[in-house]
């Protein structure tokens, strides 16, 4: 899309790294931030190098010492001034992931809210922070397990919820006495530069968080390499994770991978088909298709594929689509770019050319400015074309006919992602069976897939390493201190 011109008419705002508590200048080359449904130009981001994010680590580093001898009570404290400033300016924030990430305004606003109460959720482990005391196999002894703070930590972002992420990763670092670095998509930066400029109004010591801009390939590569940085926490593609985990390997960093998904559906026959129609439409649909834990393939038994097939039809048809910055009742906005758009494109494609059959959509929509592709049903698929095994990250639906329970479970396992999964039966007995064999980190029974702050997000297979949220996500950004007491 070229706004020469209407991008030399604003003169847009160049957001600064946030290091030690300053926001840093960086001269040189900048990163270009541009709203996904129409193409216009919200600001320039640093395009940082490696000795910006080297001094941002080192920042960390001297901060965290004296943040960790801090009570956990006093570092919630911080915490929870982080969150009142979220609150305080909602609606800037669901702007900003409106335009620069094309999510739909109320849900740009559940995001915020989920941020803001995630901050508050942590906060509240404050006193529950807990160590063991073991007894010994020796006379006069007592075993301690101490529940240390890792160091410093580096945060690695995608675009899909650009604002939540931040959360998710800053809340429990912090709390358990890390310091963090954290750097987001060059898709949805500038949400990430206002959090720093709540950060920077409230009193949090210098250097305990620090934001660095920049690409993949230099910025997020150097926090990667640094021998400085002792845990990467990275939520992003299957692909940026290995190498992630390839280069933290040379240091012998931890990582914490939390990657794609290819989430099942199980519509069984005794199934309410109306609700699950519905479940499985609306985790389609969100944020354009682009959740990591949302329905993209469904097995459903032969004797109801039709009758559910019928419904799915109707919400599809019926999905609204378009600028979310315009009007705020749409269902979903556009994809976020145009690599988006030709992953599904190709992928669909190549589904119609083995069989599958359009049901609704199957097409770019360029009636529209933005990045939009219409929301697809597609029937007649097997399990064996890509659009059933790979992550498409679009509103498309594969659905496809199984004999029962065990191939769908079956069909389900086999697949190179664990994330998410879900069930729909009034059986208890399918239920329980399905989520004794289901091989995923969640499983979500007759409802659409959104986890809770309480739970844990966790992938199996090539989704992801260790977890997020509840009190084994807080526990992954600590380590055990033993302490063998004589006397
Ligand atoms: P991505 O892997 O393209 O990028 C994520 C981040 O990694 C960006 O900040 C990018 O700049 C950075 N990066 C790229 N190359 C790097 C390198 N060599 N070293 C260090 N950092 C590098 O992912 P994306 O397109 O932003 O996000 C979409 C993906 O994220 C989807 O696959 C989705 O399923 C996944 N996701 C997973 C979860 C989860 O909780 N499991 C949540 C949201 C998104």
């Amino acid at each position: 899309m070229a706004h020469d011109k209407e991008d030399k008419k604003n003169a847009q705002p160049r957001y600064s790294n946030f290091i030690n508590g300053k926001f840093v200048d960086v001269t040189g080359e900048a990163l270009e931030v541009r709203n996904p449904a129409n193409g216009r130009l919200l600001g320039h981001v640093p395009a940082s190098d490696a000795k910006t994010v080297a001094d941002a680590v080192a920042a960390a580093n001297a901060a965290q010492g004296a943040w960790e001898k801090l009570p956990a009570i006093q570092r919630a404290g911080y915490l929870r001034k982080i969150s009142a400033g979220i609150r305080a300016r909602r609606g800037e924030f669901a702007r900003t992931i409106v335009e620069e990430q094309g999510k739909v305004q109320p849900l740009a606003e559940v995001e915020v809210d989920f941020a803001a109460d995630y901050f508050d959720y942590i906060a509240e482990w404050a006193r529950r922070l807990e160590g063991e005391v073991l007894t010994s196999d020796r006379v006069n002894e007592t075993i301690l397990l101490l529940r240390k703070p890792l160091g410093t930590v580096a945060g690695i972002l995608p675009w899909n919820f650009p604002f939540f992420m931040i959360a998710r990763k800053v809340g429990p670092a912090l709390l358990t006495g890390n310091t963090i670095v954290i750097k987001p998509s060059e898709e949805t930066p500038i949400n990430a530069h206002k959090f720093a400029e709540l950060v920077a109004e409230t009193d949090l010591p210098p250097g305990v968080f620090n934001l660095v801009s920049g690409t993949g390939a230099v910025c997020g590569q150097a926090l990667t390499e640094s021998p400085k940085v002792d845990m990467v926490t990275f939520t992003g593609s299957v692909q940026t994770g290995i190498r992630i985990m390839e280069t933290a390997a040379r240091n012998l960093t931890r990582v914490n991978l939390e990657l794609g998904g290819k989430a099942p559906a199980i519509v069984l026959a005794d199934a309410d088909l109306d609700l699950a129609a519905k479940a499985i439409h609306a985790s389609r649909v969100i944020n354009a298709g682009q959740v990591c834990n949302c329905a993209e393939r469904v097995y459903v038994e032969k004797s109801v594929y039709e009758a559910l097939l019928e419904k799915l039809k109707v919400l599809f048809a019926a999905t609204r689509y378009g600028d979310p910055s315009e009007d705020r009742t749409l269902d979903m906005g556009p994809l976020i770019n145009q690599a988006a758009v030709d992953r599904i494109v190709k992928m669909v494609e190549q589904a119609k050319t083995e069989g599958a059959n359009v049901v609704v959509g199957g097409k770019v929509d360029d009636q529209k400015t933005g990045f939009h592709y219409t929301p697809t049903l597609l029937s007649d698929v097997t399990s064996d074309m890509d659009v059933m095994k790979r992550e498409t990250f679009g509103a498309v639906l594969p659905v496809m006919a199984v004999s029962g329970l065990d191939e769908a479970i079956a069909l389900s396992n086999d697949s190179e992602y664990g994330l998410t999964s879900s069930i729909y039966s009034t059986n208890i007995n399918s239920i329980l069976k399905a989520t004794r064999e289901l091989k995923f980190g969640e499983t979500y029974v007759n409802r659409e897939n959104f986890e809770a702050m309480q739970g844990f997000h966790a992938g199996r297979r090539k989704s992801g390493i260790g977890g997020a949220d509840g009190k084994h996500g807080l526990y992954e950004f600590t380590e055990t201190h033993v302490v063998y007491m004589q006397g």
